[in-house]
């Protein structure tokens, strides 16, 4: 039995800069190893003030807004310019496009060489690239397996879901209610679910009202609620059953 951790760097919807981006970190002790989920505007300075940022060997992207993005190009700088390292850099393949071309290209393609020549640089001048299909597992040493999922968070925006080992799922940004059971079929020991605290026309992420409606009770009990914005304090997730708000900074432990 391995354990690790999963750290809410922040929890703050996309709009909501107060509780920081919604961006979380798995790391495991004895393997010496972790994963970054999402680098947005806000994280990027905050571990890079903390000396964190040079020690982060691997990161995913769910999907391309700022808040889960928009730390890249910085990191990426300081990984060429400054660390001296590439870290892994998985996403999924319908990602690329708007990972690349429409965000990080402009501030990373253009460059000049030690003579003063200009010269063009890619991502795998930043990072070492990993595209991935649908249903394909992310394997790291001393890590659970991550299994991307497609998810629907913006129509015709690329985004994805993860199941985190058997029995976790973080639905990153998204409308669609959480699975009740994990990739192999065991029921979930903890969901880390998006939520809006409004309900409108046209909605980019679930309700918390419509997740209290149509999440069975069992699996309410074990929904922490992440991504929330301005009016939280109106809210009390534990009455209207469901494990709570995550707060920012908060720590959770796992088995697999
Ligand atoms: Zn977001
Ligand atoms: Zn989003």
């Amino acid at each position: 039995m391995q354990t690790f951790t999963l750290t809410f760097l922040g929890c703050g919807s996309g709009i909501y800069s107060e509780l920081g981006n919604n961006n979380v970190l798995l790391e495991s002790a004895a393997a010496h190893t972790n994963l970054l989920i999402d680098c947005g505007f806000i994280t990027a300075p905050e571990l890079e003030q903390t000396e964190y940022l040079a020690k982060i060997q691997n990161a995913l992207v769910t999907h391309v807004h700022a808040d889960h993005v928009g730390g890249f190009e910085y990191w990426g700088y300081l990984n060429r310019y400054v660390y001296h390292h590439r870290p892994n850099l998985y996403f999924h393949g319908d990602v690329f496009d708007e990972l690349w071309h429409g965000t990080l290209r402009g501030g990373l393609q253009r460059s000049q060489n030690d003579e003063g020549n200009p010269e063009e640089l890619s991502l795998s001048d930043y990072y070492e690239p990993h595209p991935l299909k649908t249903d394909e597992t992310i394997l790291i040493a001393g890590l659970p397996e991550i299994r991307l999922r497609q998810t629907l968070h913006v129509k015709k925006k690329p985004a994805i879901s993860l199941f985190i080992g058997e029995l976790i799922y973080y639905s990153s940004d998204t409308v669609e209610l959480p699975p009740e059971r994990g990739p192999t079929g065991r029921p979930l020991e903890a969901v880390f679910q998006d939520c809006q605290l409004f309900e409108g026309p046209s909605n980019v992420h679930i309700s918390i009202f419509r997740l209290a409606r149509e999440i069975p009770p069992q699996l309410k009990k074990i929904t922490y609620l992440m991504h929330y914005g301005r009016g939280y304090d109106r809210f009390n997730p534990e009455e209207m059953g469901f494990a709570g708000f995550v707060k920012p900074g908060q720590l959770f432990e796992f088995r697999f």
